[in-house]
């Protein structure tokens, strides 16, 4: 019998077997597949994985390698000289994967298409990552866009393509799957894991990989839907999804997790909050289009004239804000939620990142780069459209003198003060009409710091400071 013709398939930012676009297309061209993962830190440079992300890679892969029947190779280094040496070794006639979208990522996988394309390798790369192709939604004069709505409503009119079938092959297919003579590295070799046990509460928190995200996913349609629209926006109750780090990961295809909440949402009547569920999947869509369209978005402001914002410099306040010790209780509870789990409730980022831009004056990469280390879901489109967002430079950007006020904020959102309490505990005995501002109440506890800053204060200084930017291009 003739010996299958074997290909690569390398994992990315997909680790999955299900809904898996590149992977069901080698499998029905009929590859026998030699599955690897290679971890480049290299060709990242500055946007290499942070703590938190590197945590849950570790776990993810070992899930993965799980459901490979141990087959999945392991590697760390250059993608662009391990592939052609595992060609050497195997004899793969092709090498599948599906496109990731950072900078880095697209410079370097052209290298390597046209590196072994020119070694007679058949390369194929797929959309799996995104609903849309960035270069698939322009305005009419063929530029991208900056403004959110119109994007999604493009976007939305070429309603996204269903999940693929079940795998054809299913029972069959990891009869497809052959290794290579070098097995790889090993996952503990791939030094993932943090030196210091932090992390044992994200393990407590978290179940990554593929079966994590289905689950998380069914949690969701049965305890979180409902009601998503309103109480998104309320960290103390539990309506977002959580499935952020699995989705950027790829351990849930986006057009499952689209078309399950689509069905769900639309047979028990939820049809705003399933529409509005799918937005926030549009501003995902939507970063990683602006991190596509302007590849400066990590660190160059959107709009220019925020490159002469005077940001003030103050390493005390900065760790302070890291430590969850600003004295200011919302704000105290995210940054301790975002240490503890490695991850914070969107409502709550967007009043912290707030709070560090405008009341600490604080330059927002500062905020950037600690959730690029801390956060599970540390996605780098993601990560840095939200922070030109709140920072007032950006795309589609909150305007900068709207400045939340951060005890309105937890009042208005978390009204009995359930998610302070449960994140400050020093704070656990004052009422909710106090907890949101404690240094007006006789029983603050002498454990928790005074406000940082005076808010009303901070507030006239940040304006001011926009002042000298405002008539700027
Ligand atoms: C300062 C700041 C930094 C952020 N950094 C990140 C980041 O690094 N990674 C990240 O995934 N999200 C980031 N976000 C966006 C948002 O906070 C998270 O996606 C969301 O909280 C994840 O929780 P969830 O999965 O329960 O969301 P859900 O409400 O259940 O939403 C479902 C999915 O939609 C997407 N989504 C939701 N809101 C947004 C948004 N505003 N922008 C883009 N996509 C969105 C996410 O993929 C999310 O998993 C950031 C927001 C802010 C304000």
């Amino acid at each position: 019998m003739a010996k299958p013709i074997s290909a690569l398939f390398w994992f990315r930012q997909d680790l999955r077997l299900q809904d898996n676009t590149a992977l069901n297309a080698a499998l029905n061209k009929g590859y026998s597949i030699i599955p690897v993962y290679i971890l480049d830190h290299d060709n990242a440079g500055p946007w290499a994985m942070g703590g938190a992300s590197r945590w849950w890679l570790h776990e993810s892969l070992a899930s993965l390698n799980r459901a490979l029947g141990g087959r999945l190779i392991l590697k760390s280094g250059r993608p662009e000289k391990i592939l052609p040496t595992l060609i050497g070794q195997t004899g793969a006639k092709a090498v599948f994967w599906n496109r990731c979208y950072e900078p880095w990522q697209i410079a370097r996988d052209k290298t390597i298409k046209d590196d072994l394309k020119g070694r007679g390798i058949t390369v194929e790369s797929f959309k799996d990552f995104l609903l849309w192709e960035p270069w698939e939604i322009l305005k009419d004069d063929g530029t991208p866009y900056k403004v959110f709505t119109p994007f999604y409503r493009k976007g939305c009119l070429g309603s996204p393509l269903t999940p693929l079938p079940a795998d054809p092959l299913a029972h069959a297919w990891k009869q497809q799957l052959c290794t290579s003579q070098d097995g790889g590295d090993l996952l503990s070799g791939l030094g993932l894991l943090p030196k210091i046990n932090w992390h044992a509460t994200l393990a407590q928190t978290w179940q990554p990989g593929e079966t994590g995200a289905q689950i998380r996913l069914q949690e969701f349609i049965q305890r979180g839907l409902r009601g998503y629209k309103q109480d998104r926006n309320r960290p103390d109750f539990e309506n977002v999804s959580r499935l952020s780090p699995h989705l950027h990961f790829g351990e849930i295809s986006i057009r499952t997790l689209w078309h399950t909440v689509q069905n769900a949402g639309r047979s028990e009547g939820l049809e705003s909050d399933t529409d509005h569920f799918c937005s926030e999947l549009g501003w995902r869509e939507f970063s990683a289009y602006l991190l596509y369209h302007y590849p400066d978005l990590p660190r160059a402001p959107l709009q220019p004239r925020f490159a002469h914002f005077p940001w003030r410099d103050d390493p005390a306040a900065l760790r302070a804000w890291q430590k969850g010790q600003t004295g200011i209780p919302i704000v105290d509870a995210g940054m301790r939620q975002l240490w503890q789990t490695g991850w914070m409730h969107n409502r709550v980022r967007m009043i912290v990142a707030s709070f560090l831009v405008k009341n600490l004056l604080i330059h927002w990469h500062h905020g950037e780069d600690w959730f690029w280390d801390t956060l599970v879901d540390a996605d780098l489109a993601n990560n840095s459209a939200s922070w030109q967002w709140v920072a007032g430079c950006g795309a589609d950007a909150a305007p900068y003198f709207r400045i939340f006020n951060p005890v309105t904020q937890g009042e208005k959102f978390d009204p009995r003060g359930d998610y302070v309490r449960q994140y400050v505990p020093e704070l656990s005995a004052l009422s909710a009409d106090e907890i949101h501002a404690p240094w007006t109440s006789r029983h603050t506890p002498a454990a928790y710091p005074p406000p940082l800053v005076d808010l009303k204060a901070s507030r006239t200084r940040a304006l001011a400071a926009f002042e000298q930017i405002k008539k700027a291009a």
